[in-house]
Formats: C-alpha cells, sequence, structure tokens
C-alpha cells in the first residue's frame, strides 16, 4: 500500500465513525431539544399558578368588602327605621345609596377577576395537557438515544481499533493533518480527482471543482501524498477516475 492508499483507508473508517456518531447526536438533540420545551412549560405553568393565586387573593378580598358593605348597609337599615327626623332620614339614605353604589363596583372587579381566574385555569389545562404529550415525546426519543447508544456502542469499539491499526501505519504528522482536515472539512478532508480529459490529462478536485496542475496526475499515481493546491484536501484516485484514465481501447 502506498501512503495514499493508507490514509485513505484511515480517511474511510473515520467517515463510518463520524456516519454512527450523527445518527447518535442528532437523536441527542432531538431529546434536549424536548427536555429544554419541558423546562419551559414547568416554568410558564409556575408563572400562571402564581397569577391565580393573585387573582385568587384578589377575589377573596372583594368578597370580604361585599360583605362589610352587606352588614354596614344592614345596620344603615335598621337605623333609618328608627330615624327621628327626616333629615336624619335622608342622611342615613345617601349613605345607603353611596354604598350600592361602591358595592356595584367592587362586584364589577370581582367578576373581572373572575374572568380573569377562568381565562389563566384553561391556560393551565392546556399547558399540562401539553407537558402530558411532550413528556410521552421525550420518554420515546430518551429510548430511541439509549438504543443509538447501545447500537453502536460496539460498533464504535470496533472502528476506533480498526482505525488505530490502520493509523499505525501512517506518519503521525501526516494523521495530525488529516485530523485537521476533518475537523475543518468532514467529508471533504480527502477528495478523488475528476478526469476532465483524459488525453489532454487535465483533472480537477472533486471537493473544490479546480483544474489541477498535470504534475498533480503523476504525483498521485506514484503513490505520494498530494494536496490539492487550491482548497488543501488530500487528493486520491477512484475507481471512477481511474477507470477514466484508462485508454479508451483498453476499456471493457
Ligand atoms: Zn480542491
Amino acid at each position: 500500500m502506498n501512503e495514499t492508499t493508507k490514509l485513505l483507508a484511515v480517511f474511510r473508517v473515520e467517515q463510518r465513525l463520524r456516519g454512527l456518531r450523527s445518527r447518535l447526536d442528532a437523536a441527542e438533540r432531538f431529546l434536549s431539544e424536548q427536555e429544554t420545551q419541558l423546562a419551559k412549560n414547568a416554568q410558564q405553568l409556575e408563572s400562571l399558578a402564581s397569577q391565580l393565586r393573585q387573582v385568587t387573593a384578589s377575589i377573596k378580598e372583594s368578597e370580604d368588602e361585599i360583605a362589610k358593605i352587606d352588614a354596614r348597609v344592614e345596620k344603615l337599615r335598621e337605623e333609618m327605621n328608627t330615624a327621628r327626623t327626616n333629615k336624619e332620614y335622608q342622611a342615613f339614605l345617601v349613605e345607603v345609596n353611596g354604598l350600592k353604589i361602591e358595592r356595584g363596583r367592587v362586584e364589577e372587579e370581582v367578576l373581572a377577576h373572575m374572568e380573569q381566574a377562568e381565562a389563566i385555569k384553561s391556560e393551565i389545562e392546556k399547558l399540562e395537557q401539553d407537558r402530558t404529550e411532550r413528556d410521552s415525546v421525550r420518554k420515546v426519543a430518551k429510548k430511541d438515544r439509549d438504543t443509538r447508544h447501545k447500537e453502536i456502542e460496539s460498533k464504535v469499539k470496533e472502528l476506533t481499533a480498526e482505525r488505530d491499526e490502520l493509523a499505525a501505519e501512517v506518519q503521525p504528522r501526516i494523521l495530525s493533518d488529516l485530523r485537521r482536515l476533518l475537523r475543518e472539512r468532514e467529508d471533504d478532508a480527502m477528495a478523488s480527482i475528476e478526469v476532465i480529459d483524459r488525453k489532454r490529462h487535465e483533472i480537477s478536485c472533486s471537493s473544490c471543482m479546480m483544474t489541477l496542475p498535470i504534475e498533480v496526475l503523476s504525483t498521485l499515481l506514484s503513490g505520494r501524498l498530494t494536496l490539492c493546491s487550491n482548497c488543501g484536501c488530500f487528493l486520491y484516485i477512484d475507481d471512477d477516475a481511474v477507470e477514466a484514465l484508462q485508454p479508451a481501447s483498453s476499456k471493457r
């Protein structure tokens, strides 16, 4: 095996490892999204519960006020019955009428607060439904994540061992270049050449699509490691390119 073939073998295993991990990552992301939404739901429920407590307290306060007004009116009516002068009677009447107006105002307040309480309660109910639904989604998501984790665990171990074995054949300096390229370019860390014109030895990099100098082909054919002068990826010759490089007469 030449240098390029050795590096390509490492790259292929890295690609498979990445593929496995990306499925797990997707499951992790989905689960974490469900947990975020549940936390948000809990926060909203808490805030609504506190609003409901405040409104309920206001209703209670207003009802107490109404009871006080009623007691006062009751007392005034008794006093009216024993009024000695018309003037005294009229004074009681004015106070009773004032209290009636006040009672009406407080009653309206109670109604408004009751409506508010109903609205909050129905919001709470909706959020509780959402929570139940979201929680079952979360359970499924967690199970899925765990299953995927288990599924890939042994495969990742196996591939990691395979990758390490293959990597031992490659110079550390080159390996660290590959790792950097994998971080920066993922699947485009290595790219095959594409044959544009066999006779004129015109080739391009299949990652960046830029035409490569003629001498790149001979370097690659000699098995030496070659970088794309444009995008910096490691180049290789895949089966399609090998086929395309063969003279037309020798093609099956
Ligand atoms: Zn390139």
